[in-house]
């Protein structure tokens, strides 16, 4: 028997309050796709703590099922198991552990370890949460070389992590022999792509070159040739983007995250376009 296709979307926590009454309309239209379930992203260092969990609960308490994403940064054991206890009592069953990053100007504190949380969030609440940790099919840009990085999420599942969710990227060979990888070390739970839509070039040239994932020459030059051209750019980042999914559940990925950049569109058409609420 096959197993079931997952998808989700993620989100990142508006700062306004403009941004969180749009936030409301894209999470009701997104969730009638029906999704198996939304993420919120972290603000490094615990920046967005309460405007993570603000959305989170907030979410949970209209019926979507929603995970926040979690690092310890700054933080203190006590204050970041209190943040756990409170999703864990508002039925929140999926949290995305992660290492984070430090934002500049917050000094050269140790960052703990996306394992370390893992086993902390296991010590201290058992098996209540679905762990999602980071996958880098182009490997983080910390990372000394290529095995050495698998041999670290390796570590993340040995502590308890359920699943992955990929980096973005736009080179499907480069996941498929990353899963490959995983596996021939021993990784076998799913690790599902994340997927970035592409909508403007400026923003996704600068966000690529910080977390090392790369964009493809060809997909560069015909994003150039756009300039200020949205709707070609638009159509472009749905045809390249639609094509990269499609080869991917062709050679049996178990699913997608969408970075949704808290947008309806490009992700409504692509999800239609592949067809993924008649999963
Ligand atoms: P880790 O898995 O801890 O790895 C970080 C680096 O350290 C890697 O180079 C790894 O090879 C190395 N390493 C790992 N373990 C060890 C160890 N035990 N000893 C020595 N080296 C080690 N950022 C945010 O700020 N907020 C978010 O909400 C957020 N969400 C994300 C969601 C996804 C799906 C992804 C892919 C990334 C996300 N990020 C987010 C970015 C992420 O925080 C950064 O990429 C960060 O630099 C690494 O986090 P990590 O959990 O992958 O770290």
């Amino acid at each position: 028997m096959t197993e079931k296709k997952r998808f989700s979307f993620e989100f990142f926590p508006p700062k306004t309050d403009v941004g969180r009454e749009k936030l409301k309309n894209v999470r009701a239209e997104l969730n009638k796709l029906g999704p198996d379930f939304f993420s919120v992203t972290y603000g490094a260092g615990g920046s967005t703590r309460d405007n993570t969990k603000d959305i989170v609960l907030a979410m949970t308490a209209e019926g979507i099922s929603t995970a926040p994403h979690l690092s310890f940064g700054s933080d203190e054991e006590d204050s970041i198991l209190a943040l756990i206890k409170e999703y864990k009592n508002a039925g929140i069953n999926r949290i995305v552990a992660l290492r984070g990053d430090m934002p500049s100007g917050m000094g050269a504190q140790r960052l703990v370890f996306a394992n370390e949380l893992v086993e902390f969030i296991r010590r201290e609440t058992g098996d209540h949460f679905h762990l999602e940790v980071a996958a880098y099919p182009e490997i983080h840009p910390d990372a000394d070389n290529y095995s050495q990085d698998i041999e670290f999420l390796k570590r993340k599942f040995e502590a308890g992590a359920d699943s992955a969710i990929t980096q973005y990227f736009y080179n499907a060979d480069a996941y498929l022999y990353f899963v490959d990888q995983c596996q021939k070390a021993g990784i076998d739970k799913p690790i599902y792509p994340g997927i970035m839509p592409i909508t403007n070039f400026q923003n996704l040239a600068r966000f690529s070159k910080n977390c090392g994932a790369d964009i493809p020459r060809w997909i560069c030059k015909k994003l150039e040739s756009f300039n200020e051209d949205k709707e070609s750019i638009h159509n472009f980042g749905i045809e390249v983007v639609t094509k990269l999914c499609e080869n991917l559940l062709a050679a049996g990925a178990p699913g997608f995250h969408f970075y949704t950049m808290n947008q309806i569109e490009p992700n409504k058409t692509i999800w239609e376009n592949l067809s993924l609420s008649d999963r």
